[in-house]
């Protein structure tokens, strides 16, 4: 389970960063609201805790954002408001769920817990598409017609990203921070290689998908026809 945390407060973001990885959660962080955003469209998380006072923008407006984009990313709203208008207005935008600064570290852990849990009944279809391969979130299975494979997290994360973002291309240092982390000491050469793989299991199970390299800019996936 993936999670992101957007949070300002580096003393209160490291606290939680270290019980939700030491609670097995793989957890990105980041500390203002435009990496906030830019890392929420990614789609590669199971859920997202937001902090709603944020430098550059605030977290109602990062849920509203990412709501717009239709990705339905359950999000806990951490706040030190906690008067009903406000409530209300991050429920508006889309919360699925809030906690109140200062909370005890269990709730946390339950709060999460309970909203995955959550995700797992809303969510039933569970691939994501693209021309003639389906990706499997749950299980991160590659399907091409009666052909298949499973992936190793990072490049299942990878083929996720490209499958969620099928127009654009996607940079090399863009797949860095995404796939391998905030504070990755892992470079291009890492990247390039973990394509390589990919574009030999796309191959392997029989797809018209590239992965298509764009010089000096990164990748994009073609459908050869
Ligand atoms: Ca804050």
């Amino acid at each position: 389970m993936r999670i992101l945390l957007v949070e300002d407060e580096k003393n209160l973001s490291n606290a939680i960063e270290f019980i939700l990885k030491k609670n097995k959660y793989i957890v990105d962080c980041v500390y203002d609201g435009e990496n906030g955003l830019d890392y929420a469209l990614s789609n590669i998380y199971d859920l997202i805790i937001l902090d709603i006072m944020l430098p550059k923008l605030d977290g109602v407006e990062i849920l509203k954002n990412i709501r717009k984009e239709k990705i339905s990313t359950p999000v806990l709203f951490l706040t030190a408001k906690s008067t009903l208008e406000d409530k209300v207005v991050g429920l508006d935008a889309g919360a699925d769920d809030y906690l109140s600064k200062p909370f005890e570290i269990e709730e946390l852990l339950a709060r999460i817990r309970a909203m995955l849990r959550r995700k797992g009944d809303i969510i039933k279809d569970d691939t994501i598409t693209f021309k003639d391969i389906k990706l499997n979130i749950n299980n991160y299975t590659l399907y091409c017609n009666d052909k298949s494979i499973q992936l190793p997290l990072k490049e299942f994360n990878i083929m996720q990203i490209f499958i969620n973002n099928p127009n654009n291309i996607i940079t090399k240092e863009f797949l860095l921070e995404k796939v391998w982390g905030y504070d990755t000491e892992a470079e291009y050469n890492n990247v390039e290689v973990y394509i390589s793989f990919l574009r030999k299991k796309l191959a392997r199970i029989g797809s018209k998908v590239e992965i298509k390299t764009s010089r000096g800019i990164g990748y994009y996936m073609e459908y050869k026809v």
